[in-house]
């Protein structure tokens, strides 16, 4: 396995204000409790092409533990 799975960056993506693929630039949006909002932008005319959350480790962990995701089982595979 060569792939880092943790350290994924997309380093290019298509533009369609250059019409061409370009090699983007990842930048920190903005920081939630749940992990940090990165926001790709084209290198050559800072178009946002998409973004991406990263989860990681809570900078400060809300309190208690929720159970943050009521899974939806609508459903079942059988
Ligand atoms: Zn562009």
């Amino acid at each position: 396995m060569t792939q880092q799975f943790g350290k994924f960056t997309a380093s290019e993506l298509y533009c369609p204000k250059c019409k061409v693929s370009q090699p983007v630039r990842e930048r920190l949006l903005l920081v939630l409790p749940s992990g940090e909002l990165h926001e790709f932008v084209c290198s050559n005319c800072a178009t946002s092409l998409g973004k991406r959350t990263v989860t990681g480790p809570a900078v400060a962990a809300p309190i208690g533990k929720t159970p943050a995701r009521p899974a939806p089982q609508r459903k079942l595979l059988r």
